[in-house]
C-alpha cells in the first residue's frame, strides 16, 4: 500500500509538473488580432525558437540564459501567455503589458503593425515586453528620460521604432536588466553570438541594440552593459556589415 501511495504522489507529481511546464502553453490571442498579425508572431517565436550560439555575455547568461533557440522560447512562454491589441494608453506606444489586468498579457498598438521593422526588432519588442511581466520585480517599470535628452551631435533622441521624440517620456532605463537594457543585451547577443542567423538579421540586431542602448540613461549601467558586450567583438561585426 505504502508503495502504492508513493508511486500515486508521484504520479501526481510528474503530471502536475507536465501541467505547469510554461514551455508547453500554447499562445493564446484574442479574436480581434488579425490572422495576418497572428502569423507574423507565430513566425517570429519560431524563428527565434530556432537560433543557435555557442557563447553568450555573462549579462545575457544572467538574464536569459544561453544565445539559443530553446532557451528563449522557454524565457517567453513563461512570461507571456496572450496577446491582444490595445491602444496602451499613449499614440507613441508600440506594446505594452499591463499589470492590473493581466501580467502575463502582452498587448500591440497600431504601431506595432503600422511600421515595417526587421523580424529580430520585432523580437526584441515582445521580449521587451514580456520583461514587464516580472511582477516579482515590479514590472521593471521605465524611467524617464531626461529632458532635453539629444545625442552627441545636439540632436533630439527619438524613438526607433515610431520617430517620437523621448524628452521627458517614460521610455528610458536605468538599469540593465530593464526591459529596455535586457532586449539591448539581447540584441547585442544575437548580433555578436547567433551562428545559424543570416548576416542581415545580426546587422539588425547590432543597429536595433545600438539603438536601444541608448535608452539606458544611467552611465555605470551603460558602462556596464558596454564592458559585457566588450568593444572588440562589437568592433569586428561592424567591419563585417560594411563589406
Ligand atoms: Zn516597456
Amino acid at each position: 500500500m505504502k508503495i502504492l501511495t508513493a508511486l500515486v504522489i508521484a504520479l501526481l507529481t510528474f503530471s502536475s509538473a507536465l501541467a505547469s511546464t510554461p514551455s508547453a502553453r500554447e499562445l493564446q490571442f484574442d479574436r480581434d488580432v488579425e490572422p495576418a498579425l497572428k502569423k507574423q508572431m507565430t513566425d517570429d517565436l519560431a524563428f527565434i525558437g530556432n537560433v543557435k550560439g555557442e557563447k553568450s555575455t555573462p549579462l545575457h547568461q544572467k538574464i536569459f540564459g544561453k544565445v539559443e533557440g530553446a532557451t528563449y522560447s522557454e524565457w517567453f512562454g513563461s512570461r507571456i501567455f496572450s496577446v491582444g491589441k490595445n491602444s496602451c494608453g499613449s499614440a507613441n506606444a508600440v506594446a505594452c503589458v499591463i499589470p492590473f489586468m493581466d501580467s502575463n498579457k502582452m498587448w500591440v498598438t497600431k504601431n506595432y503593425t503600422q511600421f515595417d521593422h526587421p523580424q529580430i526588432a520585432r523580437v526584441s519588442v515582445i521580449f521587451h515586453e514580456a520583461r514587464h511581466s516580472e511582477v516579482q520585480n515590479g514590472n521593471w517599470s521605465h524611467a524617464t528620460c531626461p529632458r532635453p535628452f539629444q545625442d552627441e551631435n545636439g540632436n533630439d533622441i527619438k524613438s526607433i521604432w515610431t520617430g517620437a521624440v523621448l524628452a521627458g517620456q517614460p521610455a528610458c532605463d536605468v538599469t540593465p536588466y530593464g526591459s529596455y537594457g535586457s532586449a539591448t543585451i539581447f540584441l547585442k547577443n544575437i548580433a555578436m553570438n547567433c551562428q545559424n542567423c543570416t548576416e542581415k538579421v545580426r546587422a539588425d540586431a547590432d543597429l536595433f541594440g545600438t539603438d536601444q542602448l541608448g535608452r539606458v540613461i544611467d552611465a555605470k549601467a551603460k558602462a556596464a552593459m558596454k564592458a559585457d558586450f566588450g568593444t572588440k567583438r562589437s568592433a569586428r561585426i561592424r567591419t563585417a556589415q560594411l563589406q
